[in-house]
């Protein structure tokens, strides 16, 4: 233990890697924090700093985190854009005058608020990263909490997220950890495993059948891996989209039936104005990448989903080479959250367009089970030390991070895994 002595008081402080004896609150804890006066890309953005641990109000918990995974969100709340998350919070009353970002990690229950029953001291759990008021009266009609009108991302929108020593949950985000997994590799999948179950099973009658073509952008990230594994498992015949032949050497022995590489083509964004040259290449391109997926699937059968986080630079191609009556499913933007939608595909085709958010407690229950029973790897890429968290983050944003899912060790700083 060490002791922080900050404006004459004495506050105990643990270093990162140590824990205080089980149930044992310190005052002040190690967090990556953001602050908006650093808005920027993430190696400017994230800062190791000691902050106090928050309270715990009726039916929280405070984690003890032993590891955190990373996810892009994160970089959002760095750029301070689209949304600045500090200063919406503040426009709401909320006193911190920073963001403790995080939306998913694995950890310790070390102490639970008033009206927890459902863990215990001791307990250790996986986090989930969606909370909404359990008064809402749209939870309480038994509808979807996803679509609660409360519904908010926790290490996002909200506070105290899971990239500190501490983190703040309501006691539905705790689940249990699945014994097989190790702390980092638990940190590391709920966020997207339980996403990508939720698109390709979430939204019916568009659930994965037995046989049906699913084209999966980015197939070696973190949504790609888990979506691939889902596929296959639900009988579907994943083709994933990569850029790179190690990220498809990877998607192959993940179980994807066919891959893409999309530096063969280059019409990615909106067409050109139609009745140009350029668009009549834009469209040719765009044709060619229809026939390289009927080439892939080893006939002429389009996709009845394609699982969609790209955004702008491929959602035009997306909605042209869904089957009609297909949904093109979309939980993300990386490449720019505007983008052109030809609508006469649209009707004339009868397809779907279908956005889809993290997912509710079932999904997350349903991950959890799978990788219990060993039916659903983690897919752990890189972990990286608690002070490297920024960096992380940058890899995200440069589009150098390595296949699969990433996570930081915060609690685990000891040992290796
Ligand atoms: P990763 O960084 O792990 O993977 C993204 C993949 O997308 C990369 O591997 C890359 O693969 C591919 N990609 C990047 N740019 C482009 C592009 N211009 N065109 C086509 N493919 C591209 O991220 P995640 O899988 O974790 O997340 C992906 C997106 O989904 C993020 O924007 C994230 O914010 C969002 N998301 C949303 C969630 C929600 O609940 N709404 C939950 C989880 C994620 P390659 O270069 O090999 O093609």
């Amino acid at each position: 233990m060490t002791v922080d002595h900050d404006a004459g008081q004495t506050t105990s402080l643990y270093e990162v890697g140590d824990l205080p004896p089980l149930g044992v609150v310190p005052q002040r804890m190690y967090a990556s924090v953001i602050r908006p006066a650093r808005y920027g890309p993430p190696l400017k953005a994230f800062e190791t700093e000691v902050v106090d641990v928050p309270d715990v109000p009726p039916g929280f918990v405070l984690v003890a985190v032993m590891a955190a995974g990373i996810n892009y969100n994160n970089v959002w709340a760095g750029l301070g854009r689209p949304l600045d998350v500090v200063k919406m919070r503040q426009k709401r009353g909320a006193p911190e005058p920073f963001h403790i970002g995080g939306s998913e990690g694995s950890g310790i229950v070390w102490k639970v608020g008033e009206g927890v029953r459902s863990v215990k001291v001791g307990d250790h759990v996986v986090l989930s990263g969606c909370r909404w008021e359990e008064d809402d009266p749209a939870v309480r009609l038994g509808r979807d909490p996803m679509l609660a009108p409360s519904q908010e991302t926790w290490g996002y929108e909200l506070n105290w997220g899971s990239f500190a020593q501490f983190t703040l949950v309501a006691d539905f985000q705790c689940h249990p950890k699945p014994a097989r997994l190790s702390w980092v590799e638990a940190a590391c999948f709920m966020l997207s495993s339980a996403t990508a179950y939720r698109q390709l099973n979430g939204w019916p009658p568009h659930n994965v059948e037995a046989g049906d073509v699913v084209l999966i952008w980015g197939g070696s990230g973190g949504l790609g891996s888990m979506a691939i594994q889902h596929v296959r498992r639900m009988g579907g015949r994943p083709i994933a989209v990569v850029s790179t032949p190690e990220r498809a050497e990877y998607c192959m022995r993940l179980g994807a039936e066919g891959v893409i590489n999309r530096t063969e083509f280059d019409h990615w964004g909106s067409p050109p104005s139609e009745g140009t040259a350029e668009y009549r290449r834009w469209n040719e391109q765009l044709r060619a990448f229809g026939r390289k997926i009927w080439e892939v699937a080893g006939e002429k059968v389009s996709p009845r989903i394609v699982f969609e986080h790209a955004g702008s630079h491929t959602l035009p191609t997306s909605m042209f080479v869904c089957a009609p009556g297909g949904m093109v499913v979309i939980c993300g933007a990386t490449s720019g959250y505007e983008a052109h939608v030809d609508l006469r595909v649209l009707w004339m085709r009868q397809k779907r367009l279908q956005g889809s958010h993290f997912a509710g407690l079932r999904e997350c229950r349903a991950v959890t089970g799978l990788a219990e029973r060993g039916l659903l790897d983690p897919c752990l890429g890189q972990v990286y030390d608690f002070d490297s968290i920024g960096l992380a983050h940058q890899h995200m944003f440069e589009g150098t991070q390595a296949c699969g899912n990433l996570a930081a060790r915060v609690g685990a700083m000891a040992i290796t895994t």
